[in-house]
């Protein structure tokens, strides 16, 4: 075949946090390794999850493995993630009508599990978070943190590359050739640059999440029944608390309220999906998240909810429950050595125990090899810069401020939800000269704050074009692409105060840009590759219904939320 040929010891199948995991286990180990993704890094579910860095509590009476597992990987990634970890704290509150008996098996499985948890006064919980629901009548405090899973994945690439790994994003795998029963290489496709590489190999791991089960047919292997669990969740327009806060119940949809950077994150759902890249938001499910957050939170409806987005848990079928049963299917990780010699696939788990589950998958691997090589991975830290504060922007903006003694700012702050600044977008482009709106958005968070992109998406379109990396019409095309995914996670939460906040923006882009009617040219290769556009356009009037009810235009009154990420 003609193409690229490479060679390594280990081939990663899937760019996500578990992928990323084994790939910088296996070259810690001294491995060769190359990873491949067929989109960018985390933009699977590790980029639609719902940010919890689970303390165990969850799971201390449901899944008491897993609560054990979330609680030691929660210290270790807390230390070695400073910059993507924020330790929050959380706590467990059982609100009136809710199973007066939980509480007190749940202290019982956190003591059993080895999760610390010790229980609080009530007035003590509200003194914490003073907009919780003064009905609940225990609570708990907990290690919850906040993760964000970019930065987590981006860290641990780029220490894998320290380590002479790999990263071939925006390749498809699609072939794994299998010589005398063993696999010899993979096969892959560029989307960007047209190339087959193909990559001979001694091992692969299939760490394609809820796509693990076609990847091991591509090796004859049919033993890998994945069913993707898929999960909504709505970014609310501010931190309504500053702690992670769980219903204490037996797990259940909506019942964990999550502060993600500037803004707050209900969630989350599960029911069975057919298709992990077909994700519906039901109009039902969003008001039932909405209901569940004023439980905990009165007054929760009142906030604006700015964006809603879906993922699909890659879960293995358990015997035990219903083909269709993903709520109470296992959380376990599991580990599958195929008859195919040299391929291993996991999956399950979850983010919180992403180092773990890549531990086991090496260590499967190196038995399969017959090499003995220890893992390492929690004894280095992958990033070494700064602790995660969610204020860090501000004091840098408040400080270049000062230094500007009332002159006009020459730094001025573009995005003011999320005080990114004109150099950051500067910088950025000048070490990335191919970045694409969604790039700006993912590293640093441009348009995920309360406007959505509204007042920013403009600005940011005018200074990549001012500074010579996007033509005109690029800078409109990539403007009304990035506009677009934008949209597919507003319309399932359009009504209220996010509809006049649409029928806003609808009308600075229409009607003052007329951004439809621009010129515009070819987008650069593979920008839209992390796109699709489920919705109905924003019409003239987006906002036809301002009522206090979720509305929705599509016919059948469902909403596929397949966007290019979340709005947290
Ligand atoms: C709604 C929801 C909420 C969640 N909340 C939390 C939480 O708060 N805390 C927590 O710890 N966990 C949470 N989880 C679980 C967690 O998000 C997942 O366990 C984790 O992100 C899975 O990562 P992964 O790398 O296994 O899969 P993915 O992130 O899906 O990665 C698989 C990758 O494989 C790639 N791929 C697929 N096919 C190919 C191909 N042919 N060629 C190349 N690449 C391919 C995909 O593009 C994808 O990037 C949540 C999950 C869901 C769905």
């Amino acid at each position: 075949m003609s193409g690229t040929k490479l060679s390594c010891d280990v081939v990663v199948i899937g760019g996500g946090a578990t992928g990323v995991g084994v790939l910088r286990d296996a070259a810690m180990r001294g491995l060769s390794a190359i990873l491949v993704e067929r989109v960018d890094l985390g933009q699977g579910t590790t980029g639609r999850y719902h940010g919890l860095l689970h303390s165990g509590g969850r799971y201390v009476v449901s899944d008491p493995e897993s609560a054990t597992e979330c609680a030691e990987e929660n210290a270790i990634l807390t230390r070695i993630h400073p910059d993507a970890v924020e330790a929050t704290g959380g706590l467990f509150v059982a609100v009136a009508g809710d199973d007066e008996s939980y509480p007190d098996r749940f202290l019982a499985g956190a003591e059993a599990t080895g999760v610390p948890t010790s229980e609080i006064t009530v007035a003590e919980a509200l003194r914490r978070e003073p907009r919780l629901n003064p009905q609940i009548f225990r609570a708990f405090e907990v290690h919850d943190g906040t993760v964000d899973g970019w930065r987590m994945v981006w860290g641990a690439a780029d220490s894998a590359r320290q380590y002479g790994a790999q990263v071939l994003t925006y390749h498809r795998v699609t072939g794994i050739e299998v010589r005398d029963g063993a696999v010899a290489a993979v096969i892959c496709h560029g989307d960007k640059t047209g190339e087959d590489v193909t990559i001979d190999c001694r091992a692969v791991v299939n760490a394609a999440g809820p796509w693990a089960g076609k990847i091991a047919e591509l090796a004859g292997e049919q033993d890998v029944e994945v069913v993707p669990g898929r999960g909504i969740m709505i970014a609310m327009n501010h931190r309504l608390v500053n702690r992670v806060v769980n219903r204490c119940v037996y797990p259940a949809d909506g019942d964990i309220l999550v502060p993600v950077h500037t803004v707050s994150i209900i969630g989350t759902t599960d029911a069975r999906a057919s298709d992990p890249d077909r994700l519906a938001i039901e109009p039902a499910e969003v008001q039932q998240m909405l209901d569940a957050g004023e439980q905990l939170i009165p007054g929760f409806r009142q906030a604006r909810a700015l964006h809603a987005w879906a993922g699909a848990r890659p879960l293995l079928k358990d015997r035990r429950v219903s083909a269709d049963d993903t709520r109470h299917m296992s959380r376990n990780m599991s580990v599958i050595t195929h008859d195919v010699r040299g391929l291993v696939t996991v999956a399950g788990g979850k983010l919180t125990t992403y180092r773990l589950m890549a531990a086991r998958t090496m260590d499967a691997v190196c038995q399969v090899l017959g090499e003995n090589r220890p893992c390492r991975t929690a004894d280095e830290a992958v990033a070494t810069g700064s602790t995660y504060k969610v204020t860090h922007r501000l004091g840098e903006v408040e400080k270049a401020k000062k230094a500007s003694h009332g002159l006009p700012d020459p730094d001025p702050v573009i995005c003011e939800c999320e005080l990114v600044t004109k150099s950051m977008i500067t910088d950025l482009l000048a070490a990335q000269p191919t970045a694409t709106f969604d790039d700006l958005r993912r590293q640093l968070r441009i348009g995920m704050g309360p406007c959505q992109g509204g007042f920013c998406a403009s600005r940011t379109a005018g200074i990549a074009h001012e500074s010579g990396c996007w033509s005109a019409a690029q800078s409109t095309e990539l403007l009304r692409l990035f506009l677009k995914n934008r949209w597919n996670g507003i319309y399932p939460i359009l009504s209220g105060a996010q509809a006049r906040e649409a029928s806003l923006d609808e009308w600075i882009y229409q009607g003052t840009y007329s951004i439809d009617a621009l010129p515009v040219t070819d987008l650069p290769a593979g920008a839209e590759l992390v796109s699709a556009t489920p919705y109905p356009s924003p019409g003239p009037n987006p906002a036809a219904s301002t009522g206090d009810t979720q509305s929705t235009d599509s016919a059948s009154g469902t909403s596929t939320a397949n966007s290019s990420g979340e709005g947290k």
